[in-house]
């Protein structure tokens, strides 16, 4: 068993016909990059940066940012065989994620919903120079450990945040140039698929960014308006709602016809049983906690393409989540 599982780790992810499938890791601090690249990741699909932003009543300055952001690259780079990419998500405050040391900046932060308040994008609009100190160190150090660096925003709404937010990006790279500061030119800027309406404006978005990363967990609590922290509204659905299906067949649609990336990370991009179905949608990058690498890297190749695809079809006719899970399960034992 252990060799088979060192002979998963040191291959790229493939269908059983060779189709390839990029299995990235979901990463939150130094030891999760060491353990992406050791389990066989081919890049980090999503850096969560809030690990450097937690428990202190003070932010982290640019210089800290900085050396955090350029430690967890190298811990990644070195050790990585199979790819040198890195998406690193800005910051994701809010929400389930709250951040004492931020309502010094923006104010109080007692919302009666904060899963509907201020939380990622919107706060860094309302407080932009944030987000340029974590662009520029996140630049910086991509440059410094040479990594291909990509910048996700989270919590995305509508194309004018978006664009707001792509001009604060272009205004930081170019701050740095004047600098004289050399910048890699391979960074490519993308967004989180989370909410109902950046599905429905998918094909919008996908014209002014590089790539898509779905946010299954957010996605999932925003389409089935059921609080992911609240296990009794959650424990009412099942894993693999249809309109969760069919939301992540629109965006990967619209993804696929402006010929931009499109991959998924949450929770569902880890079960092996789904995220087989996932890359028979179109979805070409699936992110993952580093545990589920391996399995998720088997379980793609147990079928070819084609088969996956119709399986994935055959989701999108299911009304309920009992017919879901059904082909689910009847594709895992086929
Ligand atoms: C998600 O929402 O699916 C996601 C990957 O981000 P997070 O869980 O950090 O909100
Ligand atoms: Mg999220």
């Amino acid at each position: 068993r252990l060799r088979a599982q060192a002979q998963w780790q040191q291959r790229r992810a493939s269908t059983a016909d060779g189709t390839a499938v990029q299995v990235s890791a979901n990463v939150g601090d130094v030891e999760s990059a060491h353990a992406a690249a050791e389990s066989g990741a081919e890049g980090i699909g999503l850096l969560r940066t809030e690990f450097l932003f937690g428990g202190r009543s003070a932010f982290p300055d640019e210089q800290e940012q900085f050396e955090s952001y350029l430690a967890v690259f190298r811990a990644f780079a070195q050790h990585a065989q199979l790819g040198q990419t890195i998406v690193a998500r800005t910051l994701d405050a809010g929400a389930d994620k709250p951040f004492p040391a931020l309502e010094p900046l923006i104010g109080p932060l007692h919302e009666a919903n904060p899963a509907l308040g201020l939380r990622g994008a919107r706060i860094h609009l309302i407080y932009d120079e944030l987000l340029r100190q974590q662009l520029r160190a996140l630049l910086l150090a991509g440059s410094e450990a040479d990594i291909h660096l990509h910048i996700m925003f989270p919590m995305i709404a509508t194309l004018e945040e978006v664009r707001r937010l792509i001009n604060i990006y272009h205004e930081t790279r170019a701050g740095l140039e004047t600098a004289g500061i050399i910048l890699r030119t391979d960074t490519q800027v993308g967004i989180m698929i989370e909410t109902p309406s950046a599905v429905f404006m998918a094909d919008a978005l996908a014209r002014v960014v590089d790539f898509f990363s779905i946010g299954a967990n957010d996605l999932y609590q925003y389409t089935m308006a059921a609080d992911r922290t609240n296990g009794r509204v959650t424990g009412m659905f099942g894993l693999l709602e249809p309109a969760v299906w069919r939301s992540i067949y629109r965006v990967v649609q619209a993804a696929n016809q402006a010929g931009k990336l499109v991959a998924v990370c949450g929770e569902l991009a880890a079960d092996p049983r789904i995220a087989p179905l996932l890359a028979g949608l179109g979805v070409q990058e699936l992110s993952m906690n580093p545990p589920a690498i391996v399995r998720v890297k088997a379980a793609l190749h147990r079928r070819t393409i084609d088969y996956w695809q119709q399986r994935a079809h055959d989701l999108l006719l299911a009304e309920t989540v009992t017919d879901a899970l059904t082909i689910v399960e009847t594709a895992e034992q086929e």
